[in-house]
């Protein structure tokens, strides 16, 4: 069975620090679904969409949101930071509230959540995420003490500082917001346990809830399902095993005194060990009153029996008439020229930590030493809170569970899931130092939890933070693709550094889509374009050749270029100018001929001339034509019905001739050829004719050659008539005449 705990409340009550961490001690998964509205609102921002509208939240249909190590990956980025900033608090407040979005998230969280041991924070988690939930909190603070924490938390994590007023203003708005919405508002589930906050540390928090958890029922079997198996742990970890990671010597030593003290105790045959003793636990704080201080025996004989010796100690009995003994090792601040009773007296009352118990026996060892161990614990919580990167030396593996460390004189555990090292090479680890965060002092076990991993994202950050701040305006990096969008891609400059290469920045050719160039684990040369706080904007074309600027450089609508026909389509001809660069003859732009057969008249691989007559960069579009580089001859060629001309053949077809006249097309029926045979009439011929139809407006040009040949026959006939001066003259006269 999985174990579920949901943890509610209003914003910066301190749930997501308190889950992280019973998720850590407990070897649950953690959810931050806070997280995810924010990773919505994030994704909405980026979009452009319309926040007021439902509907602009279907993006969500083909969203992936997904929680690895801690961190959260919106679509494959990681936007764990990019979410923690005021803008993204507000609108996830605001997006919260749409029923699609809560729909949608609510599914994704039942599913992340189902068959595991969770932790879970939120604002509807008992209510409607987890209604079935093994334990509900809800944790509430004060106003000012939820804003000054958040204030802080910002100004680590990010740098940023409002006032106390405006982040007092920000929560009551979310508050608002939050409660008051129609669908899952923020509110206390009934079975949930009000939790206040104000007045407590995290710790205290912690420790509150970890002791419901337990009272609720959680028991070792379910931490063994998990594969956490921290009841060895618990029975590894006791003092006495704690003792045999001091320095080899010393472990021996005590371990030694240890067991002498244990038979000793076992020897005195104490009574059964009662439901009084097994409520307390080692390592725990707790008052007594010295009943007796019992001087060292050596050891003796009594008539036949052996006395063994013993150990100078203390009887101590606790409030409700448990005893035990405090031995002289386990004293704090005895000097080696003092006896147990220079410092106590019976009768004195005295603080004193529970080092081991004997449930058999009934009997406690108690220890003041551990008293001021623990003093010393709770005077590092300062230092905690600074999370210095501290260097501790790891002094053994506790099973699974982790690694014990020293850092000077306190003992600190590295929890498995807090080691930057598999667990399969913790060995190798024994007797290094390594570098930790104190995260938090586990009082229970007088120690201190660290972690690995906080050391390890803290340097990455402060690399990442050094590294963003050398970035400038026009730098060159070789960078890696991290994640691709419709809108651009996210590239790595170093250190974590990521920087967007907008689509539009990617080449100087339009482009549909960016994976047709690049794909995540490329590595790409981009130039840094725009630095704002932590936004990269970067470019690649900015390093490519610009074959279009080049190209046309100097050039200008009107002027003429050339090149080769690469292809022949319905709606005209495509050439190539240069490199990158093509330009376009629509067909109705080829010839001023209205019924050109392009396939007749051009091939591909012609080199060909036009003038430019549209150039538009954004589209990649440049248009030529051909028949601008002559006037219409349509317009310009003086031509009109019954001239005589001189035309060339320029086809011959079917039914008759294609002819050319100073550029106009014409067309000759072979029926009008009378004085030769046409099959004789050969292409590029030129031959008289006369024009029997010209119409510009129609395109229409038609020539007869029999009618220039009667034509001119007409004007010689009459030239000869007046030339006879006769009137008798007949036309036979003028045929003989010819023939002579
Ligand atoms: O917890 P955090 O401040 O990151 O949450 C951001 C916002 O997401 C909250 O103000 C709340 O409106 C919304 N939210 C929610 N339901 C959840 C978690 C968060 O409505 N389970």
């Amino acid at each position: 069975m999985s174990w579920q705990i949901a943890i509610d409340g209003p914003a910066a009550s301190g749930k997501s620090t308190v889950a992280k961490a019973i998720a850590r001690d407990l070897g649950f998964e953690y959810l931050d679904t806070g997280a995810m509205y924010r990773a919505v609102a994030l994704k909405a921002t980026r979009l452009g969409v319309n926040l007021e509208e439902e509907d602009s939240y279907k993006f969500l249909d083909s969203t992936t949101i997904d929680f690895i190590d801690s961190h959260i990956y919106l679509d494959g980025e990681d936007v764990s930071e990019a979410i923690r900033n005021q803008e993204m608090s507000n609108k996830a407040s605001f997006v919260s509230k749409f029923g699609y979005v809560r729909k949608v998230l609510v599914a994704m969280q039942q599913k992340l959540a189902s068959s595991k041991n969770i932790v879970m924070d939120g604002r509807d988690i008992g209510t409607v995420v987890l209604p079935n939930a093994n334990l509900k909190i809800f944790l509430v603070a004060d106003v000012v003490v939820r804003a000054e924490r958040r204030l802080k938390e910002r100004f680590e994590k990010t740098g940023e500082s409002i006032s106390l007023e405006e982040t007092i203003e920000e929560l009551k708005a979310r508050d608002l917001q939050d409660s008051t919405r129609a669908i899952s508002p923020l509110r206390q589930a009934e079975d949930a346990v009000y939790l206040d906050t104000s007045k407590l540390s995290v710790n205290e928090v912690i420790q509150e809830i970890t002791n419901l958890v337990f009272k609720r029922g959680y028991s070792m079997e379910n931490l063994e399902q998990k594969n956490v198996n921290v009841e060895e742990t618990e029975v590894e970890e006791t003092p006495v095993e704690e003792a045999k990671a001091e320095t080899a010597n010393e472990e021996t030593a005590k371990e030694e005194a240890l067991e002498e003290v244990v038979a000793e105790v076992a020897n005195e045959a104490l009574e059964e060990a009662s439901e009084e003793v097994k409520k307390y636990k080692e390592m725990q704080l707790v008052k007594g009153v010295v009943v007796e201080v019992q001087e060292a025996q050596p050891a003796r004989k009594v008539g036949q029996k052996e006395i063994k010796a013993k150990e100078e100690r203390v009887l101590i009995e606790l409030e409700d008439g448990q005893e035990g003994y405090l031995f002289r090792k386990d004293t704090a601040d005895i000097q080696d020229d003092e006896d147990l009773f220079d410092l106590f007296v019976e009768g004195d009352e005295i603080e004193v930590v529970i080092k081991k118990i004997f449930p058999d026996g009934g009997k406690f060892i108690f220890s003041t030493a551990l008293v001021a161990k623990r003093n010393e614990l709770l005077a590092f919580e300062n230092t905690i809170k600074e999370r210095p990167i501290l260097t501790a030396k790891v002094i053994k593996q506790v099973s699974d569970f982790g690694l014990l460390m020293k850092y000077e004189d306190f003992t600190c555990l590295l929890p498995t899931q807090l080691t930057a090292t598999p667990k399969e090479e913790f060995a190798s680890l024994i007797g290094k130092e390594l570098e930790v965060v104190p995260v938090r002092v586990d009082l229970s076990r007088i120690r201190i939890i660290v972690s690995e991993i906080h050391a390890t994202m803290k340097k990455q950050r402060a690399a990442k933070k050094e590294f963003l701040s050398k970035v400038e305006v026009g730098q060159v990096y070789d960078g890696v693709v991290k994640n691709i969008e419709s809108y651009g891609a996210f590239v790595e400059l170093g250190e974590g550094v990521e920087g967007l290469l907008h689509i539009s920045e990617v080449d100087h050719n339009r482009i549909a889509k960016i994976e047709k160039v690049l794909n995540t684990g490329d590595t790409v040369k981009v130039q840094v374009i725009k630095v704002e706080k932590d936004h990269i904007g970067l470019s690649r074309k900015a390093l490519l050749p610009n074959h279009w600027a080049n190209y046309f450089d100097g050039k200008e609508l009107g002027d003429v270029v050339s090149g080769k026909v690469i292809e022949i389509n319905k709606a005209g001809v495509r050439v190539d100018l240069a490199t990158e660069i093509e330009g376009f003859i629509p067909k109705s732009e080829f010839s001023w001929e209205r019924d050109l057969v392009l396939e007749d008249a051009v091939k591909v691989g012609d080199e060909l001339s036009g003038k430019l007559i549209e150039i538009a960069q954004s589209k990649r579009r440049v248009i030529l034509s051909i028949k601008q580089l002559s006037a219409n001859p349509w317009e310009t060629v003086a031509v009109a019905e019954g001239d005589v001309i001189e035309v060339t053949i320029a086809a011959v077809q079917e039914e008759g001739f294609k002819v050319t006249y100073n550029g106009l097309n014409g067309y000759m029926s072979k029926g009008t050829v009378k004085s030769r045979d046409p099959q004789s009439i050969q292409v590029g011929e030129t031959i008289k004719v006369k024009v029997r139809v010209f119409n510009a407006s129609k395109q229409r040009f038609i020539v007869s050659m029999r009618d220039a040949e009667e034509k001119v026959e007409k004007e010689n006939f009459n030239k000869y008539m007046k030339s006879q001066d006769k009137m008798s003259n007949t036309f036979g006269d003028y045929i003989s005449n010819l023939k002579k």
